[in-house]
């Protein structure tokens, strides 16, 4: 099995497939301390891409209540048991580097009876699809008791002294997918130009074996097509094909339509050697491997997913480190008392349905200066300029909102 570098995980891994890397690569980060759960990223998706009879089943993209809610249901907590199982109290990070096994390597420890897996996982159970709002809202303890701060005794009144949040999820888009690996069709394949994901529904022979190998769980059975089909990327918005372009690559239908404005979605560049390429004013580069502000979701899965979250603050640490690996604590430091970069960037979430590839900070007045969680926190009124593919500008913006004064007489005046 050939090793391929995986930064996530600070070491090589074994991954079953030919290593192959494209130009670019489709990322996306999810401030998740803004999201609201209005679920219209889901619906976006929906209205889009599926249609017709066995579309209920088909949530590419969900929003989803932790601890307990999950599409399918409970997804995560049945893999991880599945790995520990498989390495009791292995997922263990040392010095940044994970020295647990990933689900490729621990596939190698347990036969099914076909013979081995590519990648270790489980193929849920019909009604775990049934619906993907269980759970939504529902909150647990804040102190429990267990180390991952977990309560089955659910909410007490009236301190509300509980916790929960929203996860957003579709396909990362994996830089080492398992679907892929998986399919014994070679029904799967990652695009050169933009490493997105797709299924070639002609070739595939619904089998479900990328259902069972994805650890998050985002190709979908459609029962009245017998295929499985999964997130797009929105190709068509990607290659700037979108009416509403003007040949330049846009955010994809859930990224743009975003109301708690939490997503920034955009392309990184890729190196000769498969590692991202040095692209320090690209707002993706800088937030994931400059300020790291945001994480990759259940990195040691081992797939490389390319969807990066700012963790919540409210959380207990140990959930969060088990689910973001352990630059969880760096990042809510950053990301709770922002330096003066990291504030002017964070204004580009949703200020342009086109693809940012570069940005400018243009320095302005200071505000004033206070102190946050016993750190010295400056507020200072910068420009931040975001450029699109050709260079040309897509638009600017101010840390400080604007203030407009309406005049006396308006439209709408009585
Ligand atoms: S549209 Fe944005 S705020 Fe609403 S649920 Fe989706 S990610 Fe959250
Ligand atoms: S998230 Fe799952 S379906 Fe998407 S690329 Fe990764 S392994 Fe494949
Ligand atoms: S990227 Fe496009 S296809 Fe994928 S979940 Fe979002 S809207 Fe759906």
């Amino acid at each position: 099995m050939p090793e391929v570098m995986n930064w996530q995980l600070g070491r090589k891994m074994r991954y079953p497939y030919e290593e192959k890397h494209p130009d670019w690569q489709f990322a996306f980060v999810f401030n998740t301390n803004r999201c609201i759960a209005c679920q219209t990223c889901t619906m976006a998706c929906k209205s889009t891409w599926t249609f017709s009879k066995g579309q209920e089943a088909m949530w590419w993209n969900n929003v989803e209540t932790k601890p307990y809610g999950g599409y399918p249901q409970h997804w995560d907590a049945k893999l991880l048991k599945l790995m520990d199982e498989a390495d009791p109290g292995g997922m263990r990070w040392r010095g940044g580097a994970y020295r647990g096994k990933t689900i490729f390597e621990l596939a190698q420890k347990r036969a099914d009876p076909e013979g081995h897996q590519v990648a270790l996982g489980y193929l849920p159970k019909d009604e775990e699809w049934r619906g993907p709002n269980f759970y939504e809202d529902t909150s647990t303890k804040y102190p429990a008791a267990g180390p991952l701060g977990l309560s089955t005794e659910g909410a007490q009144l009236p301190e509300h002294k509980t916790w929960f949040f929203y996860l957003q999820r579709l396909c990362n888009h994996c830089t080492y997918p398992a679907c892929l690996a998986s399919c014994p069709r070679t029904a799967i394949y990652k695009r050169p130009e933009d490493g997105i994901v797709l299924i070639d529904q002609k070739r595939c022979r619904g089998y479900r074996k990328c259902v069972e190998a994805c650890p998050y769980k985002k190709p979908m059975f459609r029962g009245t097509t017998r295929v499985a089909e999964k997130c797009v990327g929105c190709y068509p918005r990607i290659e700037g094909k979108d009416p509403l372009s003007e040949g330049q690559p846009m955010e994809t239908r859930c990224m743009a339509v975003c109301v708690g404005q939490i997503r920034l979605q955009g392309l990184v560049k890729i190196g000769p050697d498969g590692a991202w390429a040095e692209d320090r004013q690209n707002p993706l580069y800088y937030l994931i491997r400059v300020a790291k502000v945001a994480l990759p979701l259940y990195p040691q899965f081992g797939t490389e997913p390319n969807g990066y979250y700012i963790p919540p603050r409210w959380v207990p640490r140990d959930y969060l480190r088990q689910m973001y690996g352990p630059g969880v604590d760096h990042a809510i430091e950053a990301y709770t008392v922002p330096d003066r970069e990291l504030l002017a960037v964070l204004q580009l979430f949703r200020r342009s349905q086109k693809i940012i590839f570069r940005y400018e900070i243009q320095e302005g007045p200071k505000i004033y200066e206070t102190e946050r969680f016993g750190r010295k926190f400056t507020l200072w009124n910068d420009t931040v300029i975001a450029y699109g593919k050709d260079g040309r500008e897509l638009f600017r913006t101010t840390v400080e909102e604007p203030i407009h004064v309406r005049p006396a007489q308006h439209a709408n005046s009585i």
